[in-house]
Parts: structure tokens; sequence; C-alpha cells
């Protein structure tokens, strides 16, 4: 539905999409991920036609988009910086785009879209309120209802809830995908913020200096991650990257750690040896590693356990169960478990690029 391919736009020196392709599939709730800066808005902005590439084509529906006008693409954008009517209210600004000759909806399904949509964001209420009298939260909800009661062949989003207070961004991120009008339509959904991607991309993009480095499922995304940046970026607390060495069996880690993780890489290469805090434990089957306590804290009913493994200096961090983990003290001796299936090997960083993934053998 929206191809990107070989998109590259700089502004003076500043390259901002360095041969950025991205597919995005009919129907699709697609979420771009990617650090500030890293290119996402001028990636919808291309789409929508507001800024040109220096090179590349924009396909919408299979057709070349080079030269038609933005309002010709039957796209709908919501920016992070949104452009409302503070005088106006809520409703007017709402119906607006909805009067522009494209649309000219009749009257009662014009009101009767509205309603929907704004009952949908929680700001029926508000109708009648001028916009300049809103929260910031509440305006951000204007404008993403703007978006959303045109009717459009996708739908463009850039941080639409970024704006909010913790507890509405993670109500509005349940219910965004449930609303009809996203669930029929493209949707290309720009965010800095991985819980977000995970929660709403059927696919995720994750984009870096102007390029998509990897693209797939949230599960993908999470299993084979492209790199070591890729796989620091998903999963709080972080995923623990033990430096050691390509052995005969395995990896061997300071402190005298073994894992049983197997690759065609040479024996003597440097590497990373990724696991999830979330796929380590106190008890169960597995591989086991040995170590003390050095630090735990209570998040909530889990409690994140750090541990320094064998007789090194080296740490990593599991969460466990609070029942678990409740009697350990700093010093502790502790057993770990980790499935080997749950392991996860990268080259080891170079100063020039994060560690790419090396492909394991069960
Ligand atoms: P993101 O949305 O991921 O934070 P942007 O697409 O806004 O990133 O920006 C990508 C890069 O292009 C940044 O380095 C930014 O400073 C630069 N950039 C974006 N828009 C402009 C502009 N209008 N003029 C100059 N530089 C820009
Ligand atoms: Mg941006």
């Amino acid at each position: 539905m929206i191809t990107l391919s070989g998109i590259r736009k700089t502004y003076g020196k500043t390259v901002a999409l360095d041969g950025l392709e991205l597919e995005v599939r009919e129907g699709e709730f697609f979420c771009l991920l990617g650090p500030s800066g890293a290119g996402k808005t001028t990636t919808l902005k291309t789409v929508a036609g507001l800024e040109q590439p220096d090179s590349g084509t924009v396909l919408l529906g299979g057709e070349d988009m080079r030269g038609v006008e933005p309002y010709d693409r039957g796209v709908a954008m919501c920016f992070e910086s949104y452009a409302l009517y503070p005088h106006r209210s809520v409703y007017d600004n709402l119906a607006s785009p909805l009067r522009s000759p494209r649309y000219r909806l009749p009257a009662a399904e014009a009101r009767q879209r509205i309603g929907a949509v704004a009952e949908l964001l929680g700001i029926s209420a508000l109708l009648d309120r001028p916009v300049g009298r809103l929260s910031n939260g509440q305006r951000q909800r204007v404008a993403l209802g703007r978006v959303l009661v045109r009717p459009a062949k996708a739908f463009l989003l850039d941080e639409p809830l970024s704006h909010l207070d913790a507890k509405l961004r993670q109500q509005m991120r349940a219910e965004l995908k449930a609303i009809g009008e996203v669930r029929h339509t493209t949707t290309l959904y720009v965010t800095h913020d991985s819980v977000e991607a995970l929660a709403l991309g059927d696919r995720i993009g994750v984009v870096r200096e102007g390029r998509i480095v990897q693209t797939g499922t949230r599960e993908e995304i999470w299993y084979q991650p492209y790199d070591t940046e890729v796989a620091r970026a998903f999963g709080r607390p972080r995923i623990n990257l033990l430096p050691g060495v390509v052995t005969e069996s395995g990896v061997r880690s300071d402190g005298g750690v073994e894992l049983p993780v197997r690759s065609r890489a040479t024996p003597g290469t440097d590497v990373l040896v990724g696991l999830r805090p979330r796929d380590l434990a106190l008890r169960g089957p597995g591989h086991e590693l040995t170590g003390t306590v050095y630090v735990t804290e209570v998040l909530g009913r889990s409690v994140e356990v750090t541990v320094r493994l064998g007789t090194g200096e080296r740490r990593v961090s599991l969460v466990a169960p609070r029942a678990d983990a409740a009697r350990l003290r700093p010093d502790d001796p502790v057993r770990l478990v980790v499935r080997p299936e749950n392991l996860l090997l990268f080259e080891a960083d170079r100063p020039e690029r994060p560690g790419r993934r090396i492909e394991t053998e069960r």
C-alpha cells in the first residue's frame, strides 16, 4: 500500500533519509520506531508529499506519487506539532477537514463520524470548548481526531500519544487499534517508545540514521534482533550482553562462566551473549549459572536481582517473582537458570557499528 524505495532526503549537509526502504501492507498497522533525529517525521512528510525526496520513489496503492500534491494523495497525517484553530471549538476543529470540497460529507454523516471519534477519544464532553482552553493531552486527542474523522487511504500518525500522561497514554494505546477507522485503514505510526511499538505494531520498522535497520513482527524483532542496538532498544530491564570468546562447545565469559550457545563462529572470536532479564530464573530447568547477589530492587510484584556471575565482576540482571527473590541479600550465593534456546549471540560491538546477531545452532 505504501512503498518507499531508495528515499534520500538532505537538508543542507544533514542527511535525514539515507536510502530508506519501507513497505507497508494494505490494512496493516505499521510502527516506525527510532530515536529522535532518526528521520521518522521526514519519512511521514515524504509519504504525505509535504517534502520532496532528493531521490527515490514513493508509491501509494501502486501509483507513483511524483508530482502529486499532498491534497490529492488521499492520506491523512497527524503532526507531532499540531496545527489546530485555538479560537474555534473542538467540534469545529474536527469538522473543518470534512468541509473541504474533497469530502463534503452530508452534515448528518459528518456529525455522526465526529460523534463516534470524539467518543472513542474521550473528548465528547469537550466538543463546545475552544481548543485554546484545553490541556496539551486534550489537544493531542483533538489533533488525532482530526485525522481519524477523515475517510483516507492511509493514516500517518506522528507520535500522537506523546503529550498524554502515562495513564492516559496506556489507555489510549490499548484503545487506538480497536477504533474501527484505524482497524480498517492502513496506518503508519511513528514513535520513539519501544513499548508502544510492541503493543501496537502488526509489524515494526526500526529506523536509525535515515535507514531501516530491521523490519519484522514483534516476535521477530524480539527473538532475532538485527544487532545489539536493536536488542537494547526492546525490553526493560535491558537485555544483558555478556562479553565472551567462542570456544569449541559454546562461549566462555569472565569468571569461569560457560554458556552453551553454539554457532558457526570461529573459536577465539570475541562475541556478546544476550540474556534477557525475563529469560533468567532462580529455579527451574535450564543451563545453570552460579554467582553472588549484587543488589535487589523490588518492582511491584517482581524483583530485579543483579547478580555477579561466577568468580568475576560481570553482572547480569534478572526479573524474578517476589516469592523467589524475597530472601536474597547482597553477597548471598545464587544459582541461575537459563534455557539455552533463549541465549542470543552477537558479534562484539565495534566503534563503527553495533555487533550484528550471529545465527545460533540448536
Ligand atoms: P525524527 O522525527 O526521527 O526525530 P526528523 O525526520 O525530524 O527525525 O529529522 C531527521 C534529521 O533531519 C534530523 O537531523 C533533523 O535535524 C533534520 N531535519 C529535519 N527537518 C529539517 C528541516 N526542515 N531543516 C533542517 N534539518 C531538518
Ligand atoms: Mg519527529
